[in-house]
């Protein structure tokens, strides 16, 4: 799992300078097996490779939140007609990142598509295409993204909003799209379904790594410690059983407050060791080797695939370098 997350990303922050790297689109899906996790009544959390993707269903038709790699559109079609039938009416992407909006093309195309069993050769006859949700920055990234970044345009969002949320009403429910400024990238939203009491949080929280700063796309570190905390702000929890409100992370397993406050308190106590040594005037190679992040690198760290601990460290000192103290 781990050596999935965000591997769009390497890409593009790798350029053409790393070579060696397999780009998204080269990799070999043969093998990967979409499956779904019901995680409540209406809400499904579907897993392959690349993001989790968030589904709704009710009456209305289907709502999907990210839409995986290209290659596996076929599988997550077939795992979501296992479920309901419904036409899919709309995607929200939570960033541009290919391991998100990869699919967007198919799963758009295949929109108002109703079918049985029969999935193969209904994407393509499609006329009519879900609306695709994002901030408006995802627009803006990927209508500048190129070679192996590149989706094409028909992939692309179709209906933008800009500051702090939009709001909308599907399935009998309400729905708020809540955008949470410069922390992965600048783009990124969580999606809070209100009555199903869930959020789909994209990668500002993943259970697989240390948080993911893509800085060359606007993210930071004190943006990441900000949406977790909206995060926080959101969920009720339920102590002593089952319930209160889920959260569907960009990467990794399906989580709890808990789980959210362990990673929150994971990057606030980082954030405060590498501010101290920051302050104290240590270079990056004095912090790495101080090995400041040591005690929570069985849990989060990594020495190889695309996040290892260093790039971590990397993101984590720039960004913080760069922001003011009390903007922390
Ligand atoms: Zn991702
Ligand atoms: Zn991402």
């Amino acid at each position: 799992m781990k050596k999935q997350v965000c591997a769009a990303l390497w890409t593009m922050l790798c350029g053409v300078g790393c070579g060696g790297v397999v780009h998204a689109q080269q990799q070999n899906f043969d093998a990967v097996e979409v499956h779904s996790l019901k995680v409540r009544d209406d809400i499904y959390m579907l897993v392959g490779a690349g993001g989790n993707i968030t589904m709704q269903i009710g009456d209305d038709g289907i709502l999907l939140v990210d839409t995986q790699y290209a290659p596996l559109s076929q599988k997550i079609l077939a795992e979501i007609r296992k479920i309901s039938d419904k036409p899919i009416h709309y995607i929200i992407n939570t960033h541009h990142h290919g391991d998100h909006t990869g699919g967007n093309v198919n799963l758009r195309a295949a929109g108002t598509t109703v079918t049985g069993g029969n999935v193969a050769g209904t994407i393509a006859d499609s006329a009519v295409g879900a609306l695709i949700i994002a901030h408006e920055n995802v627009l803006n990234h990927l209508t500048a993204a190129t070679g192996a970044q590149a989706l094409p345009s028909s992939g692309w969002p179709t209906n933008t909003y800009f500051g702090e949320k939009k709001e909308m009403f599907y399935n009998g429910e309400g729905i708020e799209i809540l955008h949470m400024p410069a922390a992965h990238t600048d783009g990124d939203s969580a999606v809070f379904f209100r009555r199903s009491d869930v959020i789909s949080a994209g990668d500002v929280f993943v259970t697989t790594s240390y948080p993911v700063i893509d800085l060359a796309n606007g993210g930071s570190y004190v943006g990441i410690v900000n949406a977790l905390d909206r995060l926080v702000d959101i969920i009720i929890p339920v102590y002593g059983q089952d319930g209160g409100t889920l959260v569907i992370p960009g990467h990794g397993r399906l989580s709890n407050l808990g789980d959210v406050l362990n990673f929150r308190e994971m990057v606030i106590v980082i954030r405060d060791r590498f501010r101290e040594m920051i302050d104290k005037g240590m270079t990056l190679e004095q912090v790495k080797a101080a090995k400041a992040t040591l005690d929570y690198d069985p849990v989060y760290g990594s020495t190889t695939g695309f996040w290892t601990t260093d790039r971590f460290i990397e993101a984590a000192y720039k960004s913080l370098s760069e922001t003011p103290k009390d903007a922390q």
